[in-house]
């Protein structure tokens, strides 16, 4: 494994590999990360995987400072994961002075999470657009954990006529239920059993779903009593185009659910 902080020395590199997957991650890398570099292993002749803690999709009230790092762990996982090249730049090597952005859709991307975090989505978009350019991966892998960001990226990569497969990876969870996540290690043992109610919300939902009940708004009822003792910022079941939808149609559907777990958004979903 080669690990690279300079985007003109990956971008040489890149240039002569034709079957590159791309892992974008920021870092603290746990099971869900490692899940997508495997299949990305599996279906490529070089995986590159990136951790950058990017500032720009962080808010000023947020973790940005505090985000999870294990960086000598993380570079010890990639190696025994097989990754070719590890990107590990500094925001400096990333971004210049008075540069274009790309903007996301305000309909699509400031609801849901990018409702309390507006701007959070244009900063997504716009790394990713960078880092799609340095590596011109053939697929890039996303977590359906979050759900938007993977639509608003495809959604991207489709609109700029992007020649990338966005790949969409299952959540992976831990065995309580609760989807790994690198901002995991702020919980304690009350906001675990927060967090295993949320998603054991989600699989009962999907359960009366498989039974019959398919009127969102019942739906959204039985999992907003579930969760009714949580500062919850939302219940949501969206079609892939962010459409809400008044009944669910299996195979179309995403069941939404933020909470809030001293200060920090938790998020997890269920595709239906
Ligand atoms: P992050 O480091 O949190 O920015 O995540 C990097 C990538 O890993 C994103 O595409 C996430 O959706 C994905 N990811 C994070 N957690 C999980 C999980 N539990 N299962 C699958 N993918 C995940």
């Amino acid at each position: 494994m080669i690990i690279i902080k300079n985007p003109i020395e990956l971008f040489n590199i890149c240039k002569k590999e034709n079957s590159k997957g791309f892992v974008p991650t920021m870092g603290a890398i746990h099971k869900g990360h490692i899940s997508l570099i495997k299949e990305s292993i599996q279906n490529n002749k070089i995986t590159i995987v990136s951790i950058f803690i990017n500032p720009t999709q962080f808010l000023e009230n947020e973790d940005f400072g505090q985000y999870p790092q294990k960086k000598d762990d993380d570079i010890d996982i990639c190696k025994k994961e097989n990754v070719d090249i590890l990107f590990m730049p500094l925001a400096d090597s990333i971004y210049g002075i008075n540069e274009p952005k790309v903007q996301a859709n305000s309909i699509t991307s400031y609801i849901l999470d990018g409702f309390k975090r507006p701007s959070h989505f244009d900063g997504v978009l716009n790394v990713l657009l960078k880092l799609f350019n340095l590596i011109k991966p053939q697929n890039a892998y996303f977590g359906k954990k979050d759900a938007q960001q993977v639509l608003l990226v495809d959604k991207m990569v489709k609109s700029f006529f992007m020649d990338i497969n966005i790949i969409k990876c299952e959540t992976i969870r831990e065995d309580n239920g609760i989807a790994m996540s690198s901002r995991n290690i702020y919980l304690d043992d009350i906001s675990t059993k927060d967090l295993i109610k949320v998603s054991q919300s989600l699989f009962d939902a999907k359960a009366f779903i498989l039974k019959g009940e398919l009127k969102s708004e019942n739906i959204i009822n039985i999992i907003k009593e579930n969760i009714k003792s949580m500062d919850v910022n939302y219940v949501h079941i969206i079609d892939k185009a962010f459409k809400k939808c008044n009944y669910v149609r299996i195979s179309n559907n995403i069941i939404l659910i933020s909470v809030n777990i001293k200060k920090i958004n938790y998020i997890d979903n269920i595709w239906i």
